[in-house]
């Protein structure tokens, strides 16, 4: 009887499995033949630029967003208010290292987004860590009344960059925190980028309400070399001038376009990046492309005329840079509202050649994650993993405890030759690159459609 049921439906499995194969070969034409994401993201990172929460910049890229989704002819286009922090830069922020023979050599660096300014100059004699484990063993004697350099490398030898970027990360999240304690006047970290260049890192940082602000900035990595190298050899000091401010928080959006369900309208599946970006550089990789790479996905499908089952959605989150208002925000509204939330993707690794998908979830999502692997031999995607989902989409686990999240996973060599840096601008994404990372969003888009 078995074999008899297998033998009436396998033509039918296969003419499923042909038609499912032939969509996909025809997302991938429409992201490389008419694709719509390079002229996107050009006029996001050109006309409009870099775009951090709270900036009239910001504010600016939700409205341009709002439009490129109206023109994309989704069924619903809408905002999500939102409050976000707001931290200026200032005009004023330079560096100097003075050498024992009083000689000045100016340094590039970036002030931590969030840090204090100096309110006028700090001028003060620098003490080196080459790791923040080293600073906290520190003892207050040492570091009173001195200027702290955390000079942590990224470890080169990780060959996926984010675990290298993950190990250093607490030097720029609470290397000030840990600074102040000891008593220091500023703190100064290596920038997180791999590259021995002049471009400095900017990127988030905390305080602590047990300890006195101090402010924070980032050298480039060149700097920092230059700087231990120095103060290797002899006592050496250092004056900072930073203007920078927090101001208080404004109103700002989550940009959203979505296509209805034609089964079950109630169920979303959420993809998306974050609009904001640092204050430096134009967002390019981080995140114009996720964001961009989000939008075709949804803009192919829509073209192509793909009726999804569940509802399908595309959210520009709002402020992951400094604060995630938009993901808390995006999370808890549509709990409120009753929707039933299935899974949500993200893309927020760059636009780099696609390499495949991770999955925060449970052993029947990684095998539906990993029975793709076959399908996308062709595509020459190759990683299908358990990992990480994304910052904007992390609060969504909160609400509904049987989400999936999915991660984009792009090539991440390079990623941190850009990440948070001046040269984060569209020059540095690749048009043929940024289109394949659409056209596997929009395949896996389908694909998880189908399946969930
Ligand atoms: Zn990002």
């Amino acid at each position: 009887m078995f074999r008899v049921l297998l033998i009436l439906f396998l033509p039918l499995i296969s003419l499923a499995q042909q038609s499912d194969s032939a969509f996909v070969r025809a997302i991938y034409n429409e992201a490389l033949s008419n694709g719509q994401s390079y002229e996107n993201l050009r006029s996001l990172c050109k006309d409009i630029g870099a775009r951090l929460s709270g900036s009239a910049e910001a504010a600016m890229a939700v409205e341009w967003s709002k439009k490129r989704m109206e023109a994309c002819g989704f069924d619903k286009v809408y905002l999500q208010p939102i409050m976000v922090p707001h931290w200026e830069r200032g005009t004023k922020e330079a560096g100097w290292i003075r050498t024992k023979a009083g000689e000045l050599i100016k340094v590039n660096l970036l002030a931590l987004g969030g840090s204090i300014g100096t309110n006028g100059t700090i001028d003060g004699e620098i003490v080196v860590f080459n790791h923040l484990d080293d600073l906290k063993k520190a003892s207050s004697a040492s570091v009173k009344g001195k200027i702290v350099f955390i000079n942590q490398k990224m470890n080169e030898q990780e060959i996926i960059t984010f675990k290298a970027y993950g190990q250093c990360y607490p030097i720029r999240g609470n290397g000030a925190i840990e600074a102040s304690r000891l008593g220091a006047t500023a703190v100064l970290i290596r920038s997180l980028g791999l590259p021995i260049d002049e471009h400095p890192h900017t990127g988030s940082m905390h305080y602590n309400d047990s300890v006195a602000k101090i402010p924070a900035a980032a050298l480039s990595t060149k700097d920092a070399e230059i700087l231990a190298k120095i103060a290797g050899k002899e006592k050496v000091t250092f004056v900072l001038e930073m203007d920078c401010k927090s101001l208080p928080p404004t109103p700002s959006f989550n940009v959203i376009g979505e296509i209805t369900g034609s089964k079950f309208p109630n169920q979303i599946i959420t993809v998306g990046g974050h609009l904001d970006s640092w204050d430096t550089g134009e967002g390019a990789h981080d995140d114009g492309a996720g964001v961009i790479h989000s939008l075709e996905a949804l803009r192919i499908l829509k073209t192509l005329n793909y009726k999804p089952k569940n509802t399908l959605r595309v959210v520009f989150f709002m402020n992951e840079e400094n604060g995630n208002q938009g993901g808390e925000t995006y999370a808890t509204w549509v709990k409120e509202k009753g929707e039933e939330h299935i899974v949500a993707i993200e893309s927020d690794r760059g636009g780099f050649a696609p390499r495949g998908f991770s999955v925060d979830g449970g052993e029947s999502d990684l095998a539906f994650l990993q029975s793709l692997s076959e399908k996308y031999r062709a595509y020459d995607l190759h990683t299908f993993e358990k990992g990480y989902g994304g910052v904007d989409i992390g609060p969504l686990k909160k609400q509904y405890s049987s989400i999936v999240l999915f991660g984009f996973v792009p090539d991440s060599q390079r990623y941190f030759d850009f990440h948070h840096a001046p040269s984060d601008v569209f020059e540095n994404v690749n048009k043929r690159e940024l289109e394949l990372g659409c056209a596997a969003i929009s395949s896996f888009l389908f694909y998880v459609d189908t399946h969930y």
